[in-house]
């Protein structure tokens, strides 16, 4: 049986085999988690990156970590919340559905996630929380990956991350 936790602190110390960053379409950089994870992993992820000419709402794509002592980056594009009317919820489980895609792919067994879209891009985090947890719940078995980290950037997620677990939600 797969395990889940939240964990606090930085994504880019994590130990795993993959972190996933919440990324834009341009996967160009951004801010926020995508900023620490190119500052963590050296200029060689931005030319991975470019390589993969963007990335749809809703899809991940893979590049190694470099500098980083994860192996793999998932670069994940989480939805700006609009509201909820947008299909937000449904783009959000898809990034948690397509990174365990390519854990499988890649044979990853220990993935960290950040709480996708709950930054600049303005997600409720309790909603995006129970996403998160419900999705890689439902498609854990399958991936093959045996460790998943919630990684919380503040106290307040964290709270939240572990409530939900705790409730089974
Ligand atoms: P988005 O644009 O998808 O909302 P953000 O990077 O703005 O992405 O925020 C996503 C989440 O990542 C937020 O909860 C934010 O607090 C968190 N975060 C920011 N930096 C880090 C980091 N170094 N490690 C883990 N989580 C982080």
């Amino acid at each position: 049986m797969a395990q889940l936790r939240a964990v606090a602190g930085d994504i880019t110390r994590r130990d795993v085999d993959a972190i996933v960053n919440a990324a834009n379409t341009s996967l160009l950089g951004g801010g926020g988690v995508d900023g620490a994870i190119h500052r963590a992993a050296g200029p060689e992820l931005l030319e991975a990156c470019r390589k993969l000419h963007g990335c749809a709402t809703g899809d991940a794509k893979a590049t190694a970590g470099f500098r980083l002592p994860a192996k793999w980056v998932f670069h994940a594009v989480g939805p700006v919340w609009h509201g909820g009317g947008h299909n937000e919820d449904e783009l959000l489980a898809s990034c948690y559905r397509r990174c365990l895609e390519l854990a499988r792919e890649h044979a990853v067994r220990s993935i960290a996630f950040p709480a996708i879209s709950t930054g600049v891009y303005s997600f409720p985090l309790e909603r995006a929380t129970k996403i998160a947890i419900q999705t890689v719940r439902a498609h854990i078995e399958d991936s093959g990956v045996e460790r998943v980290e919630f990684v919380c950037f503040n106290s307040d997620a964290l709270l939240v991350y572990e409530r939900l677990l705790t409730a089974g939600s």
